[in-house]
């Protein structure tokens, strides 16, 4: 399993942190509170300054200039600030940007009315500079240390997203044959030895068969390696085609040996299979001179089927299956010999 790094995503906050600076949008219709404002944040490093005195604007202004802190004011014409309050956290814009309350008066009503809004804090018309900065940056560093925690754990879950990918594609491959891109000789095991205990404890045959092609050296030896390769793609994938029952698995055993696992299959279902797929490769008719049997590739098939027992194995079925492929070279090739197979 690939692990995840997170140090640098910490890292990368970190300076996101030290380069983002405080932008205040100061909504209010009276002029002289904004020039008074402006005065007071002049100066100030790392403190950037909006003002908007159309109340009807206030959103649009927000989402342009995107501000860490809105400094609104109550009472304008047209419109009620706290309303507007309400605006605000109705807009995914600016539903999270922390909103200071200008009020003319020290009244625990409307200050109740302030925060029922959702607003986060109060102050009243006009504070001292000193308050004023403090709670622009206070309300500003929280906010946005969280888009920044939001961001991080928006990037977190991505990477964790694509680890997951990346894993699934990487089991996938691990049980693939990097030639013929069917399974390969250790999914086969793993998935024999699973299917053996199903089918123990359900008391249904399982059969097993080993495909090999016939005189495959000499085919080499004629056609090159790439050729050989070439012809061990093409018999891959027409085993595939034809064992494709969702309970078959078609897999690469050895060199230009092949095998199929077929579970709920007894006996005569596998030989049915086994000449099915002989049948299928000599099909193909793909030319090999060399070949003492045919002027065709072919493939000799062994075979075992069983019932599962306590005492047996996956190991001695497939045993059983290379004694009949044994046998089946033996006698001539291009054919398939099965066996029953009894612990
Ligand atoms: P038999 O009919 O008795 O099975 O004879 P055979 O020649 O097929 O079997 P043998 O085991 O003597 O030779 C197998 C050949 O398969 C030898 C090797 O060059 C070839 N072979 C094994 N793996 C690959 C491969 O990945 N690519 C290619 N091109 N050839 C392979
Ligand atoms: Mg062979
Ligand atoms: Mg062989």
């Amino acid at each position: 399993m690939i692990d995840l790094e997170t140090k640098e995503l910490g890292v990368a906050t970190q300076s996101a942190a030290m380069h983002s600076p405080v932008m205040v949008l100061l909504v209010d219709d009276q002029a002289m509170v904004g020039e008074a404002v402006r005065r007071a944040l002049l100066n100030q490093p790392g403190i950037d300054f909006h003002y908007c005195s159309d109340p009807a604007k206030a959103i649009t202004v927000a989402e342009q200039i995107r501000p860490t802190v809105i400094l609104q004011d109550l009472v304008m014409p047209g419109i009620d600030g706290l309303a507007l309050v309400r605006r605000y956290r109705a807009n995914s814009a600016t539903s999270e940007i922390p909103i200071v309350v200008l009020s003319t008066k020290e009244d625990p009503a409307v200050k109740g009315d302030a925060f029922a809004a959702g607003a986060n804090d109060y102050l009243v018309k006009l504070p001292s500079q000193i308050e004023l900065v403090a709670r622009v940056r206070y309300h500003s560093k929280s906010y946005t240390n969280q888009l920044q925690r939001d961001e991080a754990y928006r990037a977190l879950r991505e990477s964790q997203q694509q680890l997951t990918e990346k894993n699934i594609e990487l089991e996938r491959l691990t049980q693939l044959d990097g030639l013929t891109e069917i399974c390969n000789r250790r999914h086969f095991n793993e998935h024999i030895q699973l299917e053996w205990s199903r089918s123990l404890r359900d008391q249904s045959p399982l059969s097993v068969l080993m495909i090999d092609i016939d005189d495959f050296k000499q085919y080499n030896d004629t056609y090159g390696h790439l050729g050989g390769d070439e012809a061990l793609k093409q018999v891959a994938s027409t085993l595939q085609l034809n064992a494709n029952r969702s309970t078959d698995l078609v897999a690469r055993y050895g060199g230009e040996e092949f095998a199929l696992i077929m579970t709920t299959t007894p006996l005569s279902g596998a030989s049915f299979m086994a000449e099915k797929l002989r049948v299928a490769v000599r099909d193909l008719q793909l030319t090999h001179g060399d070949s003492t049997v045919a002027w065709h590739l072919t493939v000799s098939i062994g075979g075992a089927s069983t019932i599962p027992q306590r005492g047996g194995s996956s190991l001695q079925l497939i045993e059983a299956a290379d004694n009949a492929l044994y046998e089946a070279k033996r006698s001539g090739k291009n054919r398939e010999v099965m066996h029953e197979y009894r612990r």
